[in-house]
C-alpha cells in the first residue's frame, strides 16, 4: 500500500514535469494549432485545446486497464496522471479561466500564486515569450514579471511572428 501511494505521488510529482515540457516545447510548439484557442477570446463551452486534456485522460485510462491486467503498479501511475489532469481541470479551467457554472475563487496563498502565475503566462499573446507554463508549481509574480520584462527586451534572435509582437504585460 505504501508503494502503491508512493508511485501515485511520485507520478503526480512527474507529472508536474511533463505538463510543463509539454506546454512549453508541444503546446506552445508544433502543437500550437490546437493550443492557439486557449489563448484566444472565445465564447463556446469547449476549445481545440481541449483536445490535450482528451489525450492525458485517455493516457490515464490505458495505464489503470493495464495495471488491472497484470501490470502492477500501472494502475497507480494511471491514477496520479488522472489526479494531475484534475487538478488541473479544478484549477486552470475552474478557478482561473472560470469555465464553470460555479466559480471557486483562489483562498490559500498557493492558489492565488498559482492565479497570478497563469494569468502572467496569458499575459503574452502568442506562443512566443510566454512565461509560466508550469500547472503545480508557480515562480512568483515578481520572478515572472522580471522574466517578462527580459524576454521582451531581448533582441530577436529568430524572425518573430506577428503573433509575439503584440506580446503586452497585463493583469499587473
Ligand atoms: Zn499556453
Ligand atoms: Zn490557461
Amino acid at each position: 500500500m505504501i508503494f502503491n501511494f508512493t508511485v501515485f505521488l511520485l507520478t503526480l510529482v512527474a507529472m508536474e514535469g511533463v505538463g510543463f515540457l509539454a506546454h512549453k516545447y508541444v503546446m506552445h510548439g508544433w502543437g500550437w494549432c490546437l493550443h492557439k484557442s486557449h489563448h484566444e477570446e472565445h465564447l463556446g463551452a469547449f476549445e481545440t485545446n481541449d483536445f490535450y486534456l482528451l489525450a492525458l485522460a485517455l493516457v490515464a485510462i490505458a495505464l489503470i486497464v493495464a495495471g488491472n491486467h497484470g501490470h502492477d503498479p500501472l494502475q497507480w501511475v494511471g491514477a496520479g496522471v488522472t489526479a494531475f489532469g484534475l487538478i488541473y481541470v479544478f484549477v486552470h479551467d475552474g478557478m482561473v479561466h472560470r469555465h464553470w457554472p460555479a466559480r471557486p475563487r483562489p483562498r490559500s496563498r498557493y492558489l492565488k500564486r498559482l492565479y497570478s502565475a497563469h494569468l502572467l503566462h496569458h499575459s503574452v499573446k502568442g506562443r512566443r515569450n510566454s512565461v509560466s507554463f508550469g500547472f503545480l508549481y508557480a515562480p512568483s509574480a515578481a520572478t515572472l514579471k522580471k522574466q517578462l520584462r527580459n524576454s521582451r527586451a531581448a533582441p530577436a534572435t529568430e524572425s518573430r511572428g506577428d503573433d509575439a509582437m503584440g506580446a503586452d504585460l497585463q493583469n499587473g
